[in-house]
């Protein structure tokens, strides 16, 4: 992918209705905050302010709405997964779902025990061990994948300030014994063809990313404009890839909620331990809402929230938006 020769992020703006609508959702989903725990696993992670709120809303055709903490980064952890996934796919095509499956685990996000039963092969690409194979594949593929991952993170959402977080990236690593031993576990079923340590510090550098709401609505709306990013105007994964994508964080990317996620907000989502969650809407939008603290699944209470909000509100924004543009709304 080549970078863009022009400034094509999308800034905040458009419709004021649209505006408003966004900072109401905001509004309500503070009254949850208060609620959940901050991850603490990860030591780097413990001292993230509970009350910080951001939400971002991309539409395709590049117009930008946000509320709160939008344009603070933080840390992308498993959002970087779907990143990963997607640049997995351009490189290797389907061949990785020999190494990987598609199918929901049930189980939390770093369980070793369908590994072992499965004789190595990770349950689908979201889930820590599945990742790790997906890294597994970069690592073989590029000099330094998390370096080649930040980039396109900086190239998809049109901001060259993106960064992996070394504070962060140290803590996983220091903490790494459950990670390790999904790695080691993969490695004795010869589902990893690298070493290791050097897999799993291409898997840590990428969760930690440090990006925006606002970058991420961007970065991934790709997802929701079969396969286009907005900044560049390039394809970055084929129109049938960006669905099958959709289709994985449908049923794999809420960790061990995602039934509940799927009938509660019906949209395409991926969840981070640092309490970001993007939802995209085929077609239409790319949504980021953060905010640290966490429900018993490792998901953010009031970013859930605000997603659930914003779901309910689809139609309202789709009159609004066929109001502004009407040959852009499908
Ligand atoms: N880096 C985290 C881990 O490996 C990612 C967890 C997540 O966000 O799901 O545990």
């Amino acid at each position: 992918m080549t970078t863009p020769s022009h400034a094509a992020r999308p800034r905040p703006g458009g419709s004021p209705a649209l505006q408003a609508w966004v900072d109401e959702i905001a509004d309500r989903a503070r009254s949850r905050l208060g609620t959940g725990r901050v991850a603490d696993y990860i030591p780097a992670l413990a001292d993230q302010d509970p009350e910080r709120f951001g939400l971002a809303v991309c539409t395709n055709d590049g117009q930008l709405y946000t509320a709160g903490d939008a344009e603070m980064p933080f840390s992308i952890q498993s959002l970087s997964k779907v990143l990963l996934l997607s640049l997995a796919l351009r490189t290797h095509g389907d061949a990785l779902w020999q190494r990987v499956g598609l199918n929901p685990s049930g189980m939390p996000f770093n369980s070793l025990m369908q590994l072992e039963t499965e004789r190595g092969k990770p349950r689908n690409p979201f889930i820590n061990a599945g990742a790790i194979v997906v890294a597994d594949h970069l690592v073989g593929a590029f000099a330094t994948p998390s370096k080649h991952l930040r980039d396109i993170a900086r190239t998809l959402s049109g901001n060259a300030g993106i960064l992996i977080d070394r504070q962060v990236l140290a803590s996983e690593w220091q903490h790494r014994a459950r990670n390790a031993a999904a790695a080691y576990l993969m490695k004795a079923f010869g589902n990893l063809d690298n070493e290791v340590d050097e897999v799993l510090e291409a898997y840590f550098a990428c969760c930690a990313l440090r990006m925006s709401c606002a970058d991420l609505a961007i970065a991934l709306n790709y997802l929701a404009a079969d396969g286009r990013a907005l900044t560049t105007g390039e394809r970055f994964v084929p129109p049938a890839m960006a669905q099958r994508i959709n289709a994985l964080m449908f049923t794999s990317g809420m960790y061990d909620a995602a039934g509940d996620f799927a009938y509660r907000v019906g949209l395409p989502a991926k969840s981070g331990v640092g309490g970001g969650i993007v939802a995209i809407v085929p077609g239409r939008l790319s949504i980021c809402a953060w905010s640290p603290a966490l429900d018993a699944s490792g998901n953010s209470v009031a970013a859930q929230y605000a997603l659930e909000r914003i779901s309910e509100g689809l139609g309202r924004w789709s009159q609004e938006a066929g109001r502004l543009a009407p040959a852009s709304v499908s």
